[in-house]
C-alpha cells in the first residue's frame, strides 16, 4: 500500500496545481504544505499468549482553520507517517469542498487486524485511544472508520475516551468519534454513506458525459465498506457490474455480477474469491475489462504507469483516497478520461459523519430519509461548485475541486489573519 511515490508529495502537488491556477495567497500555500500537528505513539499491548507487543500509532492533524480536525483511523501493516500525512491533507480539502465546518486529520496503527484475535484488537484500540489522550476530543479532533476499522472500533474508542473524562463531562463525549453503531450514538445511513456518495457524484458527473447509470457498465476495485456499498447502490440504478477485485483475487462476468449476492458471499467468506456466479480472472484481465465506469475503491497508488494503458473506461470515480499516481493521472487526462476526484467522490462518508456529530451534540436522532436527503443536497451542491470552477478556470475536475476548497480556506485565513 505504501509503495510507489510519496503520497504526501502527490497531495501537495495536487493542491499546488490548483493554487497556481487561483493564485493562492502565498502564506496560505506555505501553511498548507505542512501538517499542523503530528502525534506518534508507541504503546504496549498484552497478547493472548501472555507476551507484550509494542505497536506504533499515528494521528496527524493537517489543518483546522475551518473547524475541528476530522478524519479516519486506519489499521493496516503499511500505515506510516507519509501515508497518514497525505490522507490528513486530503481530509482538509474534502471538508472545505463539502462546505463543512471541519478541518482535516487522519490516523492509524501499523497492524494487520486480521492477524490478531478480537480481544487483542480490542486491547490495541483501547490502548491506542488512551495513548492519544487529549489529542482527540469532540470539539478538537474527531476520528472515524477507514481501512481495517469499523463501527465496533469507533464504539471502543468512544467508550475508552469517555471513561477517561471527569464524571460530570462524560456525557458530552459521544461525538468524540463518528461512524459508531446505531446503538451507541451512530447515525442512520453512515455505513453506506461513502458508497452512496460515490453513486450520487457519479450519477451527477456522468450525466454531463451523456452516460446514464441505468444503461452503463462498471468495475470495482475493493469490496470492503466503500466497494461493496458503492457496487450495490450503483447497480440499484441499473448499471451492470462486470468485474471486481479485492485482496483475495479478481472476478469477471460479462452478463453482470449481482452486487447484493456478492456482498453476502464476501461477508461470509472474507473476500470475493471463489464466488460461484463469476469467473476468476487475473489482475491484468480485471484492469483491461472494458467498462463505462471504473471505481477504484481499495487503496492509494493502484492506477500507475504500469497498468494505466490497460484501462478502457470513460469515467474513473475515485472511491478510494489517492488511487491514481500523478504520472497515471496525467496520462488519463491526456486521453480525455473524466476523473471524479476522491475529495469529491468519497466525501459522502465525512458528510454523514458530520451529521452524526451534530446529532450527538443536539441529542437527536434523524431518520434515514432525512440523512439521505441532506447528503444528496450537500453533494449536489459540491458537484455544482466543482463543475462551475472547472468551466471558469478551464481545468480538470480535480484541480477545480481543490480550487473550491482552497478558496474557502484562503478566505478564512485572510479574514482572521495570523496570530499574534
Ligand atoms: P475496507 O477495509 O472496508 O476495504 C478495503 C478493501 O480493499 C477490501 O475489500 C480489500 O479486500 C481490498 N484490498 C486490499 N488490498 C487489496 C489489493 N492489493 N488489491 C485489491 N483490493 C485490495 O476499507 P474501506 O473503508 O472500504 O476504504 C477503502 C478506501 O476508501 C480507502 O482508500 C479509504 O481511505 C477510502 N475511504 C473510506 C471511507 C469510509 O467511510 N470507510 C471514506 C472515505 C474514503
Amino acid at each position: 500500500m505504501a509503495q510507489g511515490p510519496s503520497l504526501f508529495e502527490t497531495a501537495v502537488q495536487q493542491f499546488e496545481r490548483a493554487a497556481d491556477v487561483i493564485k493562492l495567497t502565498p502564506y496560505v500555500r506555505e501553511i498548507l504544505r505542512h501538517p499542523k500537528n503530528e502525534v506518534v505513539v508507541n504503546f504496549p499491548v498484552l497478547l493472548d499468549n501472555g507476551q507484550y507487543k509494542v505497536f506504533t500509532g499515528y494521528r496527524i492533524q493537517h489543518n483546522n482553520v475551518l473547524g475541528p480536525f476530522k478524519g479516519g483511523i486506519r489499521y493496516h501493516p503499511a500505515v506510516n507517517t507519509d501515508e497518514v500525512r497525505a490522507l490528513a491533507a486530503w481530509m482538509t480539502f474534502k471538508t472545505a469542498l463539502s462546505g463543512l465546518p471541519l478541518g482535516g486529520a487522519k490516523g492509524g496503527v501499523a497492524v494487520d487486524p486480521k492477524a490478531f484475535s478480537e480481544n487483542e484488537v480490542t486491547r490495541i484500540t483501547r490502548r491506542f485511544t488512551a495513548a492519544l489522550g487529549s489529542n482527540i476530543g469532540p470539539e478538537h479532533d474527531i476520528p472515524a472508520p477507514d481501512v481495517g476499522t469499523n463501527a465496533r472500533t469507533m464504539v471502543l474508542m468512544m467508550d475508552t475516551y469517555m471513561n477517561s473524562q471527569a464524571t460530570a463531562t462524560k456525557q458530552a463525549s459521544w461525538g468524540v468519534v463518528t461512524g459508531k453503531s446505531l446503538t451507541c450514538g451512530g447515525s442512520e445511513g453512515r455505513e453506506k454513506a461513502t458508497g452512496q456518495g460515490v453513486q450520487i457524484t457519479l450519477e451527477n458527473i456522468a450525466k454531463d458525459q451523456k452516460i446514464e447509470l441505468s444503461s452503463c457498465t462498471f468495475s470495482m476495485q475493493g469490496f470492503g465498506n466503500v466497494g461493496s456499498w458503492g457496487s450495490v447502490l450503483i447497480a440499484e440504478r441499473g448499471a451492470k457490474l462486470l468485474a471486481v477485485q479485492d485482496h483475495t483475487g479478481s472476478i469477471r462476468n460479462v452478463k453482470g455480477i449481482d452486487a447484493n449476492a456478492l456482498m453476502e458471499y464476501a461477508k461470509k467468506t472474507g473476500g470475493i474469491k471463489g464466488y460461484p456466479e463469476a469467473d476468476s480472472c487475473t489482475a491484468e484481465e480485471f484492469w483491461k475489462t472494458k467498462v463505462d465506469v471504473l471505481v477504484p475503491g481499495a487503496f492509494e497508488n493502484q492506477i500507475t504507469e504500469k497498468n494505466v494503458d490497460w484501462i478502457d473506461a470513460k469515467i474513473i470515480a475515485e472511491g478510494a483516497n489517492g488511487p491514481i499516481t500523478a504520472a497515471a493521472d496525467k496520462v488519463l487526462n491526456e486521453r480525455g478520461v473524466t476523473i471524479i476526484p476522491d475529495v469529491l467522490c468519497n466525501a459522502g462518508g465525512v458528510i454523514v459523519s458530520y451529521f452524526e456529530w451534530i446529532q450527538n451534540k443536539r441529542s437527536e436522532h434523524w431518520d434515514l430519509d432525512e440523512v439521505d436527503e441532506r447528503l444528496k443536497k450537500l453533494l449536489t451542491r459540491a458537484c455544482a461548485s466543482v463543475k462551475k470552477e472547472s468551466k471558469r478556470l478551464k481545468c480538470d475536475l480535480r484541480t477545480a475541486a481543490y480550487a473550491v476548497g482552497l478558496q474557502r480556506i484562503e478566505a478564512a485565513y485572510v479574514e482572521r489573519g495570523i496570530f499574534p
